[in-house]
C-alpha cells in the first residue's frame, strides 16, 4: 500500500508553499502535488511591491524560488502529478493523479485560479500566436511592436506599464469608462506617454495570417464596430489579457463544497465542509487575492491540518 502522508498539499502557488512550510516546520510528513511548475499566477507577474517586506524591486518568480526553497528546507516531499480524482471522505484521503496515487491523513486544497479568458472568436486560436496572458513570458517577443492589454484593473494596468519598457507602443482596450485599478496605479498608467486608453471598448473578433493582424472593437456605448489592421510595416500586433481569473477547481466538483462560481467554501480556519480537507489561497471564497493573503491561508490551513491530524492518533 502506498505511505499515508499526514498532508497533501495541491497546488505549490503561494499558498502551498506556505503550507508546505508551515506543516513541515510542525513536523508533519508532508507532500505537494503540483501539476505543471510552482508559483501560481505569481511566475506571470513582473514586479512584486506589496508583499509586506519587499522593498527592493521583486518579481514573482524570484519570490516563488524562495518560497519552494523554503518549504524544500522544512522537509517537503515534492512530485509534479495533475490530479484527476479524490476520495476525500474518511480518516485516509487518497489523490488519483495521473501518474500516481498518493495518500494522507489530512488534505489542504490551494489550486489556485487561471486567467479568465475575453471568449471572442479568434482568441483561442491565436493564443500564443499574438494572444497571450503573460506579459513576463511574452513582452520581449513585442519589443518595438505594437501592443493592446485588454482589462482595467490592477494586472492590466501594471502589465500595461511593463510592457512600455518593450513595445513602441501600448493601448489600453478597458470595457467602462473607469479603470478598476487602485488609483496609485492608475496615476502611473495616465503619466506613461507611451501608454493610451480607448475606454468604452471591447474586442469581439480575433484574426491573422499565422499571428494576429487583425481585431474587431465595438464601441460600448454605440454599439458601433470597427477593424483595426497592423502596421503594414508591423504586419502584426499582440493582444495581452489581463481580466481577471477563475478558480482553477473543476477537478474538485461534487467533492467539496463551493460556490455558483467555482470557488471553495471554508470558514476562517479554512476548514471546508469535509473533516480533514482544508481550502487555501485564491482557489476559495475570499474578499482579496493577493500573495499575502494567499500565503496567510497556507499557514493557518497547515496549523490546522497539523491539529486535525494529531487529533486522529
Ligand atoms: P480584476 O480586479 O477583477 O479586474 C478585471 C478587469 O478586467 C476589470 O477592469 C474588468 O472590467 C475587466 N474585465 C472583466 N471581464 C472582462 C471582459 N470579458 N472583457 C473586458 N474586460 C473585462 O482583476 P485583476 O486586475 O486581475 O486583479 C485580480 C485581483 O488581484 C484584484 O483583487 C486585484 O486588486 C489583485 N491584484 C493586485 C495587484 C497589486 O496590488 N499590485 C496586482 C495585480 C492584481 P470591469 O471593471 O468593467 O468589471
Amino acid at each position: 500500500m502506498a505511505k499515508v502522508y499526514d498532508v497533501i498539499i495541491i497546488g505549490a502557488g503561494p499558498a502551498g508553499l506556505a503550507a508546505g512550510l508551515y506543516s513541515g516546520r510542525a513536523k508533519m510528513d508532508t507532500l505537494i502535488i503540483e501539476k505543471e511548475k510552482d508559483g501560481g499566477q505569481i511566475v506571470i507577474t513582473a514586479e512584486i511591491e506589496n508583499y509586506p517586506g519587499s522593498l527592493a524591486e521583486e518579481s514573482g518568480p524570484s519570490l516563488i524560488e524562495r518560497m519552494s526553497a523554503q518549504a524544500a528546507k522544512f522537509g517537503c516531499e515534492r512530485v509534479y502529478d495533475t490530479v484527476v480524482d479524490l476520495e476525500l471522505e474518511g480518516p485516509i484521503k487518497t489523490i488519483k493523479g495521473k501518474k500516481g496515487e498518493y495518500q494522507a491523513k489530512a488534505v489542504i486544497l490551494a489550486p489556485g485560479a487561471s486567467p479568465q479568458h475575453i471568449g471572442c472568436p479568434g482568441e483561442a486560436e491565436f493564443t500564443g500566436k499574438g494572444v497571450s496572458y503573460c506579459a513576463t513570458c511574452d513582452a520581449a517577443f513585442y519589443e518595438d511592436f505594437e501592443v493592446f492589454v485588454v482589462g482595467g484593473g490592477d494586472s492590466a494596468v501594471e502589465e500595461a506599464l511593463y510592457l512600455t519598457k518593450f513595445a513602441r507602443k501600448v493601448t489600453m482596450i478597458v470595457r467602462r469608462d473607469v479603470f478598476r485599478a487602485a488609483k496609485s496605479i492608475q496615476d502611473k498608467a495616465f503619466a506613461n506617454p507611451k501608454l493610451d486608453i480607448w475606454w468604452n471598448t471591447s474586442i469581439v473578433n480575433i484574426e491573422g495570417d499565422g499571428l494576429v493582424n487583425k481585431m474587431t472593437l465595438i464601441d460600448n456605448k454605440t454599439k458601433e464596430t470597427r477593424e483595426y489592421y497592423a502596421d503594414e510595416e508591423d504586419g502584426i500586433f499582440g493582444i495581452f489579457v489581463f481580466i481577471g481569473f477563475v478558480p482553477a477547481t473543476k477537478f474538485l466538483e461534487g467533492k467539496v463544497a463551493m460556490d455558483e462560481r467555482g470557488y471553495i467554501i471554508a470558514d476562517e480556519n479554512m476548514h471546508t465542509n469535509i473533516p480533514g480537507v482544508f481550502a487555501a489561497g485564491d482557489c476559495r471564497v475570499k474578499s482579496l487575492r493577493q500573495v499575502v493573503t494567499a500565503a496567510a491561508d497556507g499557514a493557518i490551513a497547515a496549523v490546522q491540518a497539523g491539529n486535525y491530524v494529531d487529533d486522529l492518533a
